[in-house]
């Protein structure tokens, strides 16, 4: 084994076995997600009828196949994907150059977050403009296939997860076109055990030309589509009562905010986790193309059901949007301190020198924990939670996962680090006790 990718000894999620594990549960989650909290049947308190349930489910071997297979739905998706796609290379953007990997190379990336969001908005407003009674068909066609919509993610996430491993054994093309080279693995994805290095990623970066698929996958096809879904559901409530709910209105607003910020701040990607060090598997990929688009909408598809609607009223709407504010306050200007800090600004912050090279700030927003950022995004999941009132803590769900996502993802950050810094980590750990919460945790 080169030097260039060392194999890898430690395995995350408890190996092979809670890989498996994820791979099978967290995919029936967001089918489970679907079957309570849709037109037909509705969740309330925490009682669930599974015998109503299971009259949802197809009862035949065909039946099943039409929904995972639906023609209609994979033609929509796919146009959506590979739409996606080639506007994500057509459409004018940033040339900027990501971390140096292990070759001492840099990749660069052309960031059109701004060009793909205003060419979405646009052709929404064109379509709205022609329509009557701002009816879309597109939106209802979302709306009315959601069960099908979430298998064919669901499938095409580990399609894709497949395609990518048996693509990271292609050896590469060198730049100047003659001979190959090898292809730069995750440090987490090269155990040589293929479920292990298929679900965690093997390929740190894999890329058609310049399709960059992982930082695609990221910002593109499954958060664009989980604002489409929250608009279905203020399309479809609009269609059937007439009117549309202020909580269904704020839940809209929040996260289209959130995820419109993520889109145009797609620069900062380039510094987190997903893209410096994890491997792009079925990890990522049902993550980002199933995961998020389908676990985040819940609170708009549960409160777009008849019987759901939840008046909020002018006093807690505006609490709510305060929250959120807060939160993304602390999110942001946490996240632009420590990108500002990276680049050589703000040297009047005290930080501590490293034998890297690199500084570690302990001031400002760093010095009040280790993640504060992760505080303010974890406040945010609250402003989208509680619109949704106190009917069903299925609502609340996205607080209590991203909760164990975000303390997972600080032990694996620790990790990283602590193998990075090695005895300047411990130091700034001192330096910095708190984890995530000042005073807490
Ligand atoms: P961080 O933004 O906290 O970045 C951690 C990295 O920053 C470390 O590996 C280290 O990298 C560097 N670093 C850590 N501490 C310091 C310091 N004191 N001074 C200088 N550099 C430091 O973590 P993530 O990448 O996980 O998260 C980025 C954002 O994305 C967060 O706001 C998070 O909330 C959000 N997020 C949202 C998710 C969602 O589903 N909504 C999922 C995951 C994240 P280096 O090696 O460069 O020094």
């Amino acid at each position: 084994m080169s030097e260039l990718n060392p194999h890898t000894k430690h395995r995350e999620f408890n190996g092979v076995v809670g890989a498996l594990g994820i791979t099978i549960f967290l995919p029936a989650v967001l089918e489970f997600f679907q079957l309570v909290c849709n037109p037909t049947y509705s969740i309330k308190g925490i009682n669930i009828d599974f015998h109503q349930i299971s009259e949802q489910l197809p009862t035949t071997s065909q039946q099943w196949l039409d929904l995972a297979f639906n023609t209609q739905v994979w033609k929509a998706y796919l146009a959506w994907f590979f739409g996606l796609v080639v506007l994500d290379q057509i459409l004018p953007g940033k040339e900027l150059q990501g971390v140096e990997l292990r070759d001492g190379t840099k990749l660069k990336y052309t960031i059109n977050g701004v060009s793909m969001s205003v060419s979405l908005i646009a052709l929404l407003f064109s379509r709205l403009a022609v329509s009557r009674n701002f009816y879309l068909p597109e939106l209802q066609f979302i709306y009315d296939h959601q069960l099908h919509l979430v298998i064919t993610t669901i499938i095409f996430s580990f399609i894709l997860a497949i395609f990518v491993y048996v693509y990271s054994f292609v050896p590469l093309t060198k730049p100047n076109g003659k001979g190959t080279k090898e292809r730069i693995l995750s440090v987490n994805g090269n155990t040589g055990n293929i479920f292990y290095d298929w679900f965690i990623g093997r390929e740190l970066n894999p890329r058609i030309g310049s399709w960059d698929i992982k930082l695609f996958c990221e910002l593109r096809p499954g958060m664009l589509l989980w604002f489409l879904i929250n608009l279905s559901c203020v399309h479809q409530q609009y269609h059937i009562k007439g009117y549309v709910t202020d909580s269904l209105i704020l839940v809209n607003i929040l996260q289209a905010i959130y995820l419109f910020d993520g889109v145009l701040n797609e620069a900062g990607c380039l510094s987190m986790i997903d893209i410096t060090t994890d491997g792009f598997g079925f990890m990522l990929s049902f993550g980002d193309l199933a995961w998020v688009p389908w676990s985040y909408s819940l609170q708009s598809r549960y409160l777009a059901i008849p019987g759901n609607e939840v008046d909020l009223g002018w006093f807690y709407f505006t609490a709510i949007l305060l929250l959120q504010f807060v939160g993304f306050y602390i999110f942001r200007a946490a996240n632009q301190q420590k990108s500002d800090f990276k680049n050589g600004k703000l040297n009047h912050l005290k930080s501590i020198e490293t034998k890297t090279g690199s500084k570690l700030l302990v001031d400002g927003w760093w010095g009040m924990s280790q993640h504060i950022n992760y505080l303010g995004d974890w406040l945010i999941g609250w402003s989208w939670c509680l619109p949704t009132g106190f009917q069903t803590p299925l609502t609340y769900f996205y607080v209590i996962y991203f909760a164990s996502l975000l303390i997972h993802r600080q032990v694996r950050d620790d990790m990283k680090c602590q193998a990075k810094y090695g005895k300047d980590w411990d130091k700034y750990k001192e330096l910095v006790p708190y984890k995530i919460v000042p005073y807490l945790y």
